[in-house]
């Protein structure tokens, strides 16, 4: 497994974070934290409260296991990656988080789990939310026998635009 964090962009710059949390809230408490793995069935650990107070306590985010694992070395909080891999899968699990599939190499974690869609920039490997206005989709195709949609998640790939007259032969 690697040790690379690749997203130091993300970790370290400030990625637009367009729709920023669903409940209007910017962060929680500790006590609510608690209460909310509770009601997910899950016992508020140390190590899930202090992996939940820097998921959840800045408002929707997207990261990986990596990236978490980064944060909590940087918040002195002794936890090994195979924990943080373990804590996401949990969380995700108990539907306080959602994992999404952008590409096939990492896996993203969004801290909002209701139904939304995504942009993501390949260059930077960054996640940002579309907004609520961003999509529609009306014509989809009739689900198999037996079977119904369950949701549509739309991820618009964006790479910068290269400037004009400035083109690499080839
Ligand atoms: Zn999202």
């Amino acid at each position: 497994m690697s040790e690379m964090v690749p997203l130091q962009a993300v970790l370290n710059g400030r990625v637009p974070t367009l729709g920023v949390d669903a409940t209007g809230r910017r962060g929680c408490p500790l006590s609510d934290l608690r209460e909310r793995l509770r009601r997910a069935g899950l016992r508020p650990t140390r190590q899930r409260l202090s992996l939940g107070w820097l998921l959840f306590g800045r408002g929707d985010r997207h990261l990986t296991a990596e990236m978490l694992y980064d944060e909590a070395m940087r918040a002195k909080v002794p936890v090994s990656l195979a924990t943080v891999y373990n804590t996401l899968h949990q969380f995700t699990e108990a539907g306080l988080l959602r994992q999404l599939a952008l590409d096939g190499s990492k896996a993203y974690f969004d801290t909002n789990p209701t139904e939304h869609h995504h942009f993501y920039l390949e260059e930077e490997a960054a996640v940002i939310d579309m907004p609520d206005c961003g999509i529609t989709v009306d014509s989809l195709p009739e689900a198999p026998e037996g079977m119904e949609i369950a949701g549509v998640e739309v991820i618009v790939r964006l790479r910068r635009r290269r400037p004009a007259g400035r083109r690499s032969q080839g």
